[in-house]
């Protein structure tokens, strides 16, 4: 089996950043899994089908085609990088991520990704659901409010619209819904490090996975 690190935390905590810095640094691949819910809820959107129609979800997203490459996802060929970032996006990802039979279609894909020389996987529930052998596991948090100001910032620099306040609101919904959820609640896995990196910059978040990854 191909050595596995996993990154989890709640949304806009940079769990991404670091995830790509990481794989970057060790040659790995990078595995986003916010971004198979997010091209779930997009898809779901563009067929029609309803956030809370379990089996036509599940069914949908063993059907999708996904291409992540250099940096763009492809949903069925079409580039859908941008569309999937919104906060709508997100939104929808977190609904249809609470259906037990979505998270059990996608969870072949995902492990698929753990091949050599190795992989980093960000999400939810990677240390805790999909790769619970994983040999080093990470856990990211910061405050909500630091959260929605990067978000902000990222939806800016990518030309999308963006509102602080209604960010720092969405993204409490979003925690709520993750952290409440019966299935793959979002909480750090057994034995990870967690990291609080409200008032830590990248470089100093990842000096410390680092050190716990060089351990
Ligand atoms: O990480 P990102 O914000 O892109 O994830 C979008 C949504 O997908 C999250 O709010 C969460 O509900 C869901 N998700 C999940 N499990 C994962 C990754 C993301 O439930 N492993």
């Amino acid at each position: 089996m191909a050595p596995i690190i996993t990154i989890d935390g709640p949304s806009g905590s940079g769990k991404g950043t670091i995830a790509s810095r990481l794989a970057g640094i060790l040659g790995w691949r990078c595995l986003d899994s916010g971004a198979l819910y997010r091209l779930l809820g997009y898809a779901a959107g563009q067929a029609g089908i309803s956030l809370d129609n379990a089996d036509e979800l599940a069914r949908l997203a063993l059907d999708m085609r996904i291409e992540f490459r250099d940096g763009q996802v492809l949903l069925d060929g079409e580039d859908v990088t941008l569309a999937i970032r919104s906060e709508q996006a997100g939104n929808a990802a977190s609904k249809v991520a609470a259906l037990p039979e979505v998270r059990a279609a996608l969870l072949a894909w995902q492990r698929a990704c753990a091949v050599e020389p190795g992989l980093v996987a960000d999400g939810r529930d990677m240390g805790s659901v999909v790769f619970p052998g994983a040999d080093v596991k990470i856990f990211l948090d910061a405050s909500a409010e630091e959260r929605a100001q990067r978000r902000y910032k990222q939806l800016i620099e990518k030309g999308l619209s963006a509102n602080l306040q209604s960010l720092v609101a969405e993204i409490r919904e979003r925690d709520d819904r993750d952290r409440n959820r019966s299935v793959a609640p979002l909480m750090a896995p057994e034995g990870a490090l967690i990291v609080d990196s409200t008032a830590l910059s990248i470089d100093e978040v990842l000096e410390r996975v680092l050190d716990r990854v060089y351990q």
